[in-house]
Formats: C-alpha cells, structure tokens, sequence
C-alpha cells in the first residue's frame, strides 16, 4: 500500500486534473481533501471534455472510489449540477464509486452573497474572488456556526441550527451590508431539495479511508489550487482560504493519523495566475496575448483571461519546499514552441538586492524579475512520446528547470490528452 497527493507547486492551473487522471489507474481511491468549486481541473478522456469543480477526477475510472473529505467545502446545488453533467456523459456515479465525508462543510447561497457583497465593498481593492462563497463559509466554520454534511441525515437536527445560524448570519448581511435577510424556511427548503439528493452518498469517510489503508489500497489525494495560494504559506491575503499543500492532506481526508508517501508537484513550463494578488513575472500587452492564446489561459472556473508570464524559478523552488515534492510533473511544454529564446526567472530584485528567496509577502509588490534567456526549440514537439525524442534545446530546459527547483522532473507533459506525456 502507499499513497500519494497530487498538488500545485505554483498559482493553481498547473495541469493537476491530467495529472490525476492519468494516474488514478494505480489508485484505488481518489480523495479531495479541500477546497469548494472555486477551482475547475479540465480533463480530456474518452467521455469528452469535463470541467471538475468538486468531483475527484478518479470519477472517470472504473472501480475508482471518489471521496470529498471533511476538509472540502460543498455547494450542494453546484455538486448536483455537476454529478447529473456526468451522468448525462455516460459516467456512473453511484454510492459505491462516489463518497462524501459527513463532516465535509456545506456552502449556502448566502455564503456566496457575502462573497459577492464584500468584494463589492472593497471596490478596487477587491481579492478577484470566484465568488462561490468560499472565504465565507470557511471563516463560519472556524467560528463553528456552519452545517455538516452529515445533518443533512438528520433534517430536524439541521433546522434548528441552521435557525441559530441565520439568526446570527442577518445581522451581518443586513445591518453591514444592508442586503435582504435570508429566511429560515427559503435555506431549509434550498438545502433540502439539493441536499437530500447527496444523501445517499454521505458517510463515515474517515471510516471508510481507514478500512481501505488496512485493506493495503492505495490512496491519492487531490489537491485545488497551488502552494502559493495556500492559507498559511501563500501570497496572504491573496490566498484561498484552506490549506492546499500535502501536509494538510491526511487532515482534510479525513486520516490525519496517516502520512503521505509521495508528493507529485506539477509545474506548468511557465507561470499563469488568477485573480488578483502579487504576481512577479507576469507579461502585459501583445506578449502576453500571444502566450494566453497559444496556452488558452482562461480560467475553468469562471472563463476569466489567466495573467500569463515566463517560469519563476524562485516561486516554483518555494512551492516545491513548501509541499515536500518527491517528483514534479511539468506540464504544458508544447505551449514554448514559439518561443525563438525562453525567458526563466531566476531572481527577484527587491529595491537593488538580489535574492533567490521567495520573499514575505510584503515584499512582493516591490520585487522584479531578474530574467536569464534559454534556447528555445521552435518547433512542433506535442507528438513526442519519449523523453529522448525531444530536441536537445527542450530536454535542456527541463534539466535547467530540474536544477534550478531541487527536484526530480518525473513526468514531461506535451498534450492535454492522457497519452501526451513522457516519463523519465
Ligand atoms: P488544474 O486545475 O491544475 O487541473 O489545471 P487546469 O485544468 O485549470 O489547467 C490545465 C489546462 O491545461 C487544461 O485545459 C488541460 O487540459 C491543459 N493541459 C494540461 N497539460 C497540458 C499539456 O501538457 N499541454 C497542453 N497543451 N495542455 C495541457
């Protein structure tokens, strides 16, 4: 038995889902261990083309058990939205391949109110949030006035928190933002109607994921979003609002007795961030147009143009520490096709000091990019299926990068389909 987690080493959209996909044939279980649906992996396979904003991507594969741990959060009308997607596609999604921790957080619409409410307080000084109530619910449920999962099993119970909840909740969205009060019986009803349709798959996760480790199946965990968008570690306040490195990953399934065996970090071949926030390489005008096109950089989430730039080394070197990578997969090597030389970000320059450092975050706003230019290889590599097929000039950019981040490069990705990678 052994178990891995699969997480960003950057801002998120690193090419995760693919990564899941194609190695959940060597898993048993798939489990999501935080998170809601402010994030979307894309996965291409033989079903279609899906965007994953809650499912594990383990969904697709037979005999899989898919798992939303206790540290996810649900919007149970957008996870039925989505499971009824799949099943439209053909895929099965039953209580046996499909499990939802009974102390995974639910999210209500008025979480994602608030979300929406605050950020059009802030005005200019918005965080880019997605909007789906995530920094909402997570901080209700560290004040405990949130609803497990698992109350959905008992409806009586449900109600009369949710009425001490929502007491509590209108005093906020009327008297600070002056917005309409949320009745009892309109959130009783909504929960009700989306929640009781995910009844069937609530259960003991924990339970469940402790019985599959003493029975020696492997376990992979599926992380949202990347190190520099975790809680603690990230570009605070510019972060999501859980806990996305592999550390965490144990805790948010629900076997936080359990280590993690390995660590699978995936880098895409150059930078690309969502929503606001400090982001050091990033390239404007007919430059960065160009790369968003060629990477089609628009967010699978919310459909919003991805801020693009060349690999910073000093972002990735952090983000590989902070998740204790054992491999790295680095994706999206094709896009570099065009380049003539490829720019990598070696250094941050903080008003005249050099450093390789990842820099509080503080610091950030002041520090520039200090570029070296590598060869590039200018042409077409994404039929290439074995490392040493690649020209000279790509497999020098992965050996440089490789160097410069301290970790193995297991996994060279050319193609979003599951067969356009190479291993090494
Ligand atoms: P995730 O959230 O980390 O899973 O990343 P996203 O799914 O948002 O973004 C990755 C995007 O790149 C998806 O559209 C993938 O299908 C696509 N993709 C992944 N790897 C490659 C690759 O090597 N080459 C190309 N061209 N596309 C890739």
């Amino acid at each position: 038995m052994s178990n891995c987690a699969i997480v960003g080493i950057n801002w998120g959209d690193e090419g995760k889902g693919r990564m899941v996909d194609l190695v959940t044939e060597q898993y048993d279980v798939v489990v999501r261990y935080q998170g809601g649906n402010n994030a979307g992996h894309t996965v291409i396979n033989e079903y279609g083309k899906f965007a994953l904003h809650l499912l594990p991507s383990g969904i697709f594969r037979k005999d899989v058990v898919n798992v939303l741990g206790n540290g996810v959060v649900i919007d149970c009308e957008h996870l039925w939205k989505e499971i009824e997607d799949l099943q439209k596609a053909g895929i099965e999604i039953t209580p046996e391949n499909f499990k939802i921790s009974d102390r995974a957080t639910l999210v209500f619409p008025y979480h994602r109110d608030l979300d929406a409410l605050e950020e059009a307080r802030l005005k200019d000084r918005a965080y880019g949030s997605t909007k789906r109530g995530i920094a909402p619910v997570y901080s209700d449920k560290y004040q405990k006035k949130t609803i497990q999962a698992g109350e959905l099993l008992y409806p009586e119970y449900l109600k009369g928190r949710l009425a001490g909840i929502l007491e509590w909740k209108n005093l906020t969205i009327e008297n600070v933002y002056h917005a309409k009060p949320y009745s009892l019986e309109d959130m009783f009803a909504w929960v009700m109607e989306y929640g009781s349709r995910l009844a069937p798959f609530i259960c003991d996760a924990g339970a469940f994921l402790r019985q599959a480790e003493a029975q020696g199946k492997n376990i992979l965990f599926e992380a949202q979003l990347g190190a520099l968008r975790d809680l603690d570690f990230g570009i605070y306040p510019y972060t999501s609002s859980s806990n996305s490195i592999a550390a965490y990953a144990p805790v948010g399934a629900g076997i936080p007795g359990s280590r993690v065996d390995e660590v699978l970090g995936v880098v895409k071949a150059y930078s690309t961030c969502v929503g606001e926030g400090p982001f050091t390489c990033e390239w404007f005008g007919e430059e960065a147009e160009k790369l968003r096109e060629a990477g089609g950089e628009y967010g699978a989430a919310t459909g919003r143009p991805r801020r693009v730039g060349p690999l910073d080394l000093v972002a990735t070197r952090y983000g590989v520490q902070l998740q204790g990578a054992t491999n790295i997969a680095l994706t999206k090597m094709d896009i570099l096709s065009y380049l003539d030389k490829i720019p990598v970000c070696t250094h941050y320059d903080i008003d005249g000091t050099l450093t390789e450092s990842f820099p509080f975050p503080a610091l950030l706003d002041r520090a520039k990019p200090v570029y070296e230019y590598l060869p590039g290889w200018k042409c077409d590599i994404s039929g290439v299926r074995k490392y040493e097929d690649l020209p000279q000039a790509a497999r020098d950019y992965v050996e440089y990068v490789e160097r410069a981040i301290g970790c193995r490069i297991g996994y060279v990705s050319v193609g979003a389909e599951r067969d356009a990678i190479m291993t090494r």
